[in-house]
């Protein structure tokens, strides 16, 4: 790749570190671009939207009558699970059963906000775990990879788990907290890539050393055409259609349920702390939150100046980083060493393995020209 001159967005934070970002004349980047032109025009987090979401309960009730649950929620113990959780309870009385998926790493105050919300909110609870040789073979073998997106294997793991549970026991509705207030601006690609089977099973094959048998897997054609069309399995998104900002909802949160903040979005989770605060920046020069920062900027919760200084201070302590990387070989049977030599190893990317990257192309292409993807991919 050739080196480009470094060049940071003029209204938001993201900068030439995404090497596909593009600028207009006033140095505005695409993902402004984007947000501002294609998710703001149709995005109502407001009485609207609300109005809208009320009658889509009222189907999901009717849908799920007789039922011994209307709807399912995959919960992390993260703000926006916790707050969805909420809303769907208290302001919309569904009957939601909620779904933890333990890949292994996570941390205790998280599950101990899930616990605090379940209580209060008399909720059900069912857990899956993931098989830990798997994982654990799944994700030395991304590491040997030597690719950016070592949150693949958890990250598929949660999604592929509460979509199968889904499809497989006959529940309609996936609630998610997804949402435009804190998610609208994706990582670039280089950054995170695609759900792409293809490339979690070459990767696999390559360096894995016992077979998946157990562990949730799910492409994108699963979800997107057989679950939705042939199981009628329909995916929500309720946190963008009521208001919905951070500040106000981890208030809410702590005062009504008692819930617990966590330094920075996602570090619900050891590996991922770890992931994002040391192997993306000190590899490959990847700081997530950039896009998490500007995506709070063009939502009005933060200044961008709030934004600059932030990014210029370390976000994960060295001392705890260290800590991580010590618990996290332990636990993965790794030696400090092995591990070290794979960090100073060649950087590699998707485009080192078999992948699907074209087709899956196609596919978002064609859901952004029908509007049913509205984020900035780079298609
Ligand atoms: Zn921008």
């Amino acid at each position: 790749m050739s080196e480009r001159e470094y060049q940071v967005c003029t209204n938001c934070v993201m900068d030439t570190s995404d090497p596909e970002i593009t600028f207009d004349e006033n140095g505005r980047c695409d993902f402004c671009e984007n947000f501002i032109n294609t998710i703001l025009p149709s995005w109502q987090p407001d009485e609207r939207g609300f109005e809208k979401l009320q009658k889509l309960a009222e189907k999901i009730k009717k849908d799920g009558k007789n039922k011994p649950y209307d709807c399912i929620i995959g919960i992390s113990g993260g703000v926006d699970s916790s707050y969805l959780a909420y809303i769907v309870k208290e302001k919309l009385g569904l009957r939601p059963l909620m779904l933890l998926i333990d890949p292994g790493w996570n941390l205790n105050v998280a599950n101990e906000n899930v616990f605090k919300i379940l209580k209060s909110l008399n909720l059900d609870l069912e857990t899956i775990v993931v098989d830990w040789e798997e994982m654990k073979d799944l994700q030395v073998a991304f590491f040997k990879s030597q690719v950016p997106y070592q949150d693949t294997p958890q990250d598929h793991a949660i999604f592929a788990g509460l979509y199968n549970y889904a499809a497989k026991n006959g529940i309609k509705y996936i609630l998610t907290g997804g949402n435009y207030s804190t998610e609208g601006v994706k990582p670039p690609q280089e950054w995170t890539y695609l759900n792409d089977i293809k490339l979690i099973k070459d990767i696999h094959k390559k360096f894995g050393k016992r077979p998946l048998k157990t562990f949730p897997l799910c492409g994108m054609f699963k979800y997107k055409l057989f679950y939705r069309y042939v199981k009628g399995v329909r995916v929500i998104h309720p946190l963008n259609m009521v208001p919905y900002d951070k500040n106000d909802a981890i208030r809410i949160l702590e005062e009504k349920f008692g819930w617990e903040q966590y330094a920075n979005k996602h570090y619900e989770n050891i590996f991922t702390r770890f992931y994002e605060g040391y192997w993306l920046p000190k590899k490959f020069g990847y700081d997530k939150r950039k896009c998490y920062f500007s995506n709070l900027i063009l939502t009005g919760q933060m200044t961008r100046d709030d934004a600059i200084v932030e990014l210029s201070q370390q976000s994960y302590d060295e001392k705890i980083a260290m800590q991580d990387l010590e618990y996290i070989v332990e636990k993965l049977d790794m030696t400090k060493e092995e591990f070290l030599e794979i960090m100073n190893g060649p950087n590699k990317t998707f485009r080192d393995y078999k992948n699907n990257e074209k087709l899956l192309k196609s596919a978002i292409k064609l859901a952004m020209k029908v509007g049913m993807e509205k984020r900035n991919f780079r298609t």
